[in-house]
């Protein structure tokens, strides 16, 4: 790229290898340059437009992957591995997206060999959620546990698994969909086509659903002075600011929201019997004084092995947006073969 005179890295050796991590996500892709340690050195952002095609999407990330690089005033020579966690169901051995719901044509996309090509570095790829708690496990609020549920509500509910030390799969790719979980048989229809399912109950989505229907049957909100409701959503931020207000409807919806995810993750624990749960996504980090308190005494109450809540900690996740790109840089530096890490 002919900018190596002022690059002053690019003369010494780097103390480590630095990979690239890279959050793909229906909206944007966020792309930054990470260190073993898990600092971030270097970033960039793009918009996904993903309506534009899958070959003009490839294109994008491979732009912000170099602006990213850039930014770390680095070569791509220098990067090591890439990790990119995706919206959707992926292959991690293959690199494979094989559906992405929220990207338009995603079917069985070859996202890894692609980037490989392009980057000339190996690049593994990874559910976002997934990559998101394995960020948490390693660089985060999870740090120190060999075991963690990850539970992310926001527009839907994602989820991630680590048991003894390594991110849970599955079969099939498909381990911890876990907003997918039915807690209400006949309960209300969720994005899947199925009822009841825990996303169609406590997501900011489901959230927005209740409160409207309350607004529409005549129960008062503040909500209808903060929201334009004919044309606009009500976000998190706007949850955050009726809660402050001590609105009661938004109130009452948000508390029985987090009693549900109490109880589900009683039923999340009693399976897997994780050390901890880490709980994130925009609906936490906005809601998260109201919420946690009423996840947590409902998790411990459904438990059917009682335990001190400080053997199993319920935290609120710590890397923010960062979460995915994190994770999935700290998984390519994981999935290396050791001497390259080193
Ligand atoms: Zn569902």
């Amino acid at each position: 790229m002919g900018k190596k005179s002022k690059n002053e890295p690019k003369s010494g050796q780097l103390a480590a290898p630095v990979v690239l991590g890279i959050d793909l996500g229906g909206t944007k892709i966020l792309a930054s340059a990470v260190d073993r340690q898990g600092r971030i050195i270097g970033s960039a952002k793009r918009k996904t437009r993903s309506e534009r095609g899958v070959d003009a999407t490839i294109e994008r990330i491979l732009k912000t992957a170099y602006d990213a690089v850039d930014d770390a005033n680095l070569d791509m020579d220098q990067i090591s591995a890439v990790g990119i966690g995706a919206p959707g169901v992926a292959d991690y051995d293959a690199g494979v997206v094989e559906f992405a719901p929220n990207l338009s044509n995603w079917v069985n996309v070859p996202l890894g060999p692609t980037l490989k090509k392009a980057l000339g570095i190996p690049v593994f790829v990874e559910n976002d959620v997934n990559a998101g708690t394995y960020g948490e496990y390693t660089v985060g609020a999870a740090r120190g546990y060999q075991s963690v549920l990850g539970v992310f509500p926001g527009t839907g509910i994602g989820g991630g698994i680590i048991l003894g030390g390594k991110l849970w799969r599955g079969a099939r790719n498909a381990a911890a969909e876990i907003g997918h979980f039915v807690v209400m048989i006949d309960g209300p229809v969720c994005g899947c086509g199925r009822r009841g399912c825990i996303e169609a109950v406590a997501s900011r989505t489901a959230i927005e659903r209740d409160i409207l229907g309350e607004i529409r049957g005549g129960r008062p909100s503040i909500v209808t002075d903060l929201v334009n409701l004919d044309k606009d959503r009500i976000t998190s931020g706007t949850l955050a600011e009726a809660l402050a207000k001590g609105d009661p409807l938004v109130t009452d919806v948000i508390e029985r929201a987090a009693y549900h995810l109490g109880v589900f993750t009683a039923g999340m624990v009693n399976t897997l019997d994780t050390e901890c749960v880490v709980y994130g996504g925009g609906l936490i980090e906005a809601c998260a004084d109201v919420m946690l308190p009423i996840i947590r005494e409902a998790t411990y109450r459904y438990l059917i092995r009682p335990v001190e809540p400080e053997h199993l900690p319920i935290i609120e996740a710590a890397l923010g947006d960062d979460a995915v790109l994190l994770g999935a840089a700290m998984l390519a530096s994981a999935s290396l073969p050791h001497k390259q890490r080193t």
